[in-house]
């Protein structure tokens, strides 16, 4: 009989299942087709008396570096009820079930990722051996969808190895390479990546002979009778409780869950633990966070292909790679973005005006390509390569050579334009010029070029090589092509990239704008500096907005702040207090004391002249905090900065500080959308989750507010209206809107 999506076949009395036969796609992913396939398959082996000879069972992938990335996430996102999601993992289980339950050698071959019900189908075989390739990992990451792995995961790993390192991956959805999977137990041998199928036929003939000289598994040491006393194992899942606690202040729903299954499950036959797992699969899989985490899935995916510009009318052209380009200004950012492109093969030539900021520029650029040698994620060869690759000079030597200048000097109109003006004499007439500005006009700075077509925006955030988003500025008169190539150049720095309207503060910075401006405020009417952070704490922001107005700078925050103010008007007027902040000329981590004050490792923990609102929160689309996120409210406030807060102290409830500072994000995230500054509801939410933090479980600013309704949101303004500010809290005309007809942001 043939298969459409593996291959099944008997060679000296060993099957060979194979996996990744037909697809397209770069990896492979168990859809259901492919899941029917595998059981018919195993109910072959187990049923036909032709097989009954047979000595053992071989998984691989014919697909390069990928052996599974787990069950298609179309095929979870369709299930329609709670019910048919606990349907759905008990049948995956009854599959790898079948599996575990063969009566010969079974073997995992995997080489590349083996991630979700990739790994679980290789967890029910009895051996799995991995390629000694940096692309082999392995992971169990519906944690990160808000799912328990349920295809007999959290059953099965914890058999393996350890509960502790098994918490460590369940609750995490980290990836852990081979070497680390050999020491954990969680993987039988490592074989060089093309001898992997050689040693694997001989392997499965006599698995005893290839473990002789092993170390006893896991499941026979020490360690595994001491986690199998009670009290020890109490203590295991208490420590991970309050881990999970502290990283997600409790908001979170699937770790908990999972954590309740392991614990209760723990010890327990196998058809009742599976199906604790199963049920917990489906109650998770109905909850908004998942769905919220779901489509943030689907977000990251659609951005990973040049979208066109919808709305916006740009037409789609063929992608054409960039191999060379220069960086201009080599100070925080500067350095960073050399980093990138050396990194993505791009050979930078990186200028500055002066001597010690290229020099800083260029260690700056060097300590990151050695710590991702450090790190294990480039050769040695590779590392030198790319940091020979930086060119820094002093003046245009070789700019005319480059494909794209990529500026980053002082955020001055003037300069910028004086310099891009220069730049057009230099480079060749197809260079594309690019600004990394964070606050400056973009129509503006290259009203006086002779092909402004050229010219876009590419606004990184700080630190550059951690955050994962980047904002495309367009302006009406750029070239489709060239923004194709910028957009697909940010996908080779694997960034996000997204498409954003010139407009002050562009997306993120223009939606932090009145979350900062209002905190001012609450300073103002007495409210602890302590109470205003902890309650975005709370609410799962991985820092509040004192916090992070320090970590931006007091100096810079209040300059954007008068920009909005200059471009929007009243809504953005800050408080007098803040006046009052700015005139002691504190500002911030940078200088040690800002709102709070900071000892030395604090201060330059973070990274100095940042001018972007949103530069600090580097915490990706993560379901959790920094540990040290929750010092932000321990830190002590700055004596100048109580001396000139209200004597008098008033107390709001958390959730009155967070509708507070959260609905003027929301007001502003509809003007965003009413003036189309991006495409869409998705773009804006996407964007707040990369750029700043906001928790991906609540779907980003838009989303959320669809899930506390829109009724309610405007019942709150309405309130706030009548007793903070009758002009902060004006709704959007869009937001009346939808509410007025009953509709939401997203349908
Ligand atoms: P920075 O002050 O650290 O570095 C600017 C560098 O440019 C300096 O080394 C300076 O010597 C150099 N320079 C000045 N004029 C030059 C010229 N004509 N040619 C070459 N080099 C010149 O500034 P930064 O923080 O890296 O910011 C650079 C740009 O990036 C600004 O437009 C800023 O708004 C933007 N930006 C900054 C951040 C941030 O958090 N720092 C975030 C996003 C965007």
């Amino acid at each position: 009989m043939g298969w459409a999506n593996i291959t099944f076949e008997i060679q000296d009395q060993v099957a060979y299942i194979g996996f990744g036969k037909n697809e397209e796609k770069s990896v492979t992913v168990l859809n259901k087709e492919t899941l029917e396939e595998l059981n018919a398959v195993i109910d072959e082996l187990t049923n036909n008396e032709n097989h009954r000879d047979l000595s053992g069972v071989i998984f691989f992938s014919h697909k390069k570096d990928c052996f599974l990335v787990g069950v298609d996430i179309n095929l979870i996102s369709n299930l329609k009820s709670a019910e048919e999601a606990s349907t759905g993992a008990a049948l995956g289980q009854e599959i790898y079930n079948k599996i575990e339950d063969l009566n010969i050698n079974t073997l995992a071959l995997v080489d590349g990722v083996c991630m979700g019900g990739g790994l679980e189908l290789a967890l029910s075989c009895r051996y799995i051996l991995a390629s000694d390739s940096n692309k082999t990992v392995f992971a169990l990451p519906e944690v990160q969808l808000g799912l328990i792995p349920a295809f007999g995961g959290t059953y099965r790993l914890p058999l393996k190895i350890s509960i502790t390192d098994s918490l460590d991956m369940i609750l995490t959805g980290k990836q852990v390479r081979a070497s680390k999977a050999l020491k954990i137990g969680l993987i039988n041998e490592i074989y060089a990546k093309a001898r992997l199928m050689n040693m694997g036929k001989n392997f499965i003939k006599n698995p005893s002979h290839y473990l002789r000289n092993k170390k006893k598994n896991f499941k026979s040491s020490i360690s595994s009778i001491v986690q199998d006393n009670f009290l020890v194992r109490k203590i295991i899942f208490q420590k991970a409780r309050e881990k999970v606690i502290k990283k997600t202040v409790g908001l979170f729903d699937a770790p908990i869950k999972i954590l309740e299954v392991i614990e209760e499950g723990y010890g327990k036959g196998r058809a009742s633990y599976l199906n604790l797992e199963a049920k917990a699969f489906g109650e998770l899989w109905s909850s908004n966070q998942s769905k919220n985490l779901r489509d943030l899935f689907f977000s990251i995916e659609k951005t990973k292909k040049f979208p066109g510009i919808g709305n916006m009318n740009f037409e789609i052209t063929n992608p054409t790679k960039i191999k060379s380009s220069a960086v201009l200004g080599a100070g925080t950012m500067g350095g960073g973005i050399a980093y990138l492109l050396a990194d993505s093969n791009l050979n930078p030539i990186l200028k500055d005006i002066n001597i010690e900021a290229l020099e800083l520029g260029l260690k700056k650029s060097s300590q990151i390509l050695y710590s991702n040698f450090k790190k294990k994620r480039m050769t040695k060869d590779e590392w030198e390569r790319k940091q020979r690759s930086i060119t820094p000079v002093l003046k245009y030597l070789g700019f005319n050579r480059s494909e794209i200048v990529v500026e980053a000097i002082v955020e001055n109109i003037e300069i910028k334009k004086a310099v891009f003006r220069e730049l057009e004499e230099i480079v060749p007439s197809n260079t594309i010029l690019a600004s990394n500005t964070s606050s400056l006009s973009i129509s503006e700075m290259c009203s006086d070029l002779k092909n402004p077509e050229r010219f876009v925006g590419f606004h990184f955030f700080n630190p550059v090589h951690k955050m994962p988003l980047v904002e495309i500025i367009i302006h009406d008169k750029i070239s489709n092509l060239v923004l194709e190539k910028v957009y697909n150049l940010a996908l080779a720095f694997k960034k996000f990239p997204i498409i954003v309207k010139d407009s002050p503060g562009f997306l993120v910075n223009r939606l932090l704008g009145p979350y900062i401006t209002e905190m001012t405020y609450l300073l103002e009417e007495g409210v602890g500096i302590h109470d205003i952070d902890r309650a975005c704490l709370d609410f799962g922001l991985p820092m509040g907005p004192c916090r992070l107005l320090d970590e931006v700078g007091i100096d810079v925050g209040f300059k954007v702040s008068d920009i909005f103010y200059k471009a929007f008007g009243e809504r953005f007027r800050k408080s007098a207090l803040a006046d009052k902040i700015l005139a002691l000329n504190v500002l911030g981590c940078k200088s040690g004391k800002g709102l709070y004050v900071y000892d030395d490792d604090s201060a330059s923990e973070s990274d100095s002249d940042r001018d972007d609102t949103s530069s600090s929160n580097e915490r990706k689309s993560s379901n959790k905090r920094d540990d040290d996120s929750s010092s932000t409210v321990e830190n002590i406030i700055n004596p100048d900065i109580k001396a000139i807060l209200p004597s008098k102290k008033i107390t709001l409830e958390p959730r009155t500080i967070q509708m507070r500072l959260i609905l003027p994000m929301i007001n502003e995230a509809a003007r965003v959308l009413e003036e189309q500054v991006v495409s869409d509801a998705a773009t804006v939410d996407f964007g707040m989750i990369m750029g700043t933090g906001f928790p991906p479980y609540r779907g980003g600013p838009l989303k959320h507010a669809d899930s506390e309704g829109l009724d309610k949101i405007l019942n709150a303004m309405a309130e706030f209206t009548k007793n903070v500010s009758n002009i902060r809290y004006q709704p959007a005309t869009l937001l009346q809107k939808l509410a007025a007809e009953g509709k939401n942001f997203y349908n």
